[in-house]
């Protein structure tokens, strides 16, 4: 494989030498705040397409603003570093984006006062995260999801992820494929590090976004993929035993994309087989990232000239 680039302290190194001090602030003590991105690669057109790209600089934005992380660049400027950083690693795979804005001072306060931040942008080919076909088996953690007044979970703060390495461990070690985490009231939140839909009727339900969720991309897109397949979304609080009694459920997310439930807490959904309204979702899903829905092609950046 030919030098992969790193975008770090405003400018573009070799991975093997895009290093940080040990005493960074971030490593320390999960200081930094990050997106995952995909980028599809379309072999015919030999184009890289980025997915909502500029939403997820937007919510980079919000989640500094929320762990006061200067950014200095506008949500144009990322997209462009990020294009100029995939044009830099020409890949011929789909690739996943992770950009950082992290403490990098060296202090060992745990104030975000007076530190310093920088902004690190990596990429790395990636498939998929969790079969795509079959359903996954999961359980309800018994690790709570950190709430507003604790690790805000609507920014996507890099220590907040010991909450989801606990449950999907967790859930792992008891046989499980992952986890659905519930909020401190004791409601649905989402997964461990992906949303969740239920399905019932044509009827799609979804916590809504006070119930301690990220604010998920993926999330907006089902909502609006599923109104052009005319399923109904209903954003709401969820009980734990109306997981039970859902026909079907799935994970959304950036890594994730879309990856169908078949069965909570040992109970089968439905008949227990992947439900045909996820594999409606997940069809018109992988053609709207791979920019072949005109509607949304708008959401696909190209990367290569
Ligand atoms: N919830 C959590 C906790 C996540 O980490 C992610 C992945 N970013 C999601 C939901 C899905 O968000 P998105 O669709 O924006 O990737």
């Amino acid at each position: 494989m030919s030098t992969e680039y790193v975008y770090m302290q405003e400018k573009y190194v070799e991975k093997e030498n895009a290093k940080i001090s040990v005493m960074t602030h971030a490593f320390m003590y999960g200081t930094s705040v990050f997106e995952g991105i995909r980028a599809y690669y379309n072999k015919e057109e030999n184009q890289m397409y980025a997915f909502r790209v500029k939403e997820h600089f937007e919510r980079l934005h919000a989640s500094a603003k929320i762990m006061h992380i200067n950014c200095d660049k506008s949500v144009d400027e990322l997209c462009r570093i990020t294009k100029e950083l995939l044009k830099k690693n020409q890949y011929k795979t789909d690739v996943y984006i992770r950009p950082t804005l992290y403490k990098s001072g060296q202090s060992v306060s745990a104030s975000l006062l007076g530190c310093e931040d920088d902004l690190l942008i990596f990429s790395a080919p990636l498939g998929d995260y969790s079969p795509l076909e079959k359903g996954l088996k999961v359980c309800v953690s018994n690790w709570k999801r950190n709430s507003d007044n604790s690790i805000p979970p609507r920014a996507k703060i890099g220590g907040a992820y010991a909450n989801a390495a606990l449950m999907s461990t967790e859930a792992k070690l008891a046989g499980f494929d992952d986890a659905i985490a519930l909020n401190d009231a004791g409601e649905v939140a989402e997964g461990s590090i992906m949303n969740l839909f239920l399905v019932k009727g044509n009827k799609l339900i979804t916590p809504d976004t006070t119930q301690s969720i990220l604010d998920g991309i993926t999330r907006n897109t089902v909502i609006a993929i599923a109104k052009d397949l005319n399923l109904e979304v209903e954003e709401r609080k969820i009980q734990r035993t109306e997981l039970y009694l859902a026909d079907e459920a799935f994970y959304c997310g950036t890594s994730a994309q879309i990856v169908p439930i078949s069965s909570i807490d040992n109970r089968n959904l439905g008949s227990g087989e992947v439900g045909e309204i996820v594999k409606k979702l997940q069809k018109e899903y992988f053609d709207v990232v791979k920019g072949r829905i005109d509607k949304y092609k708008e959401w696909c950046m190209p990367d290569y000239d």
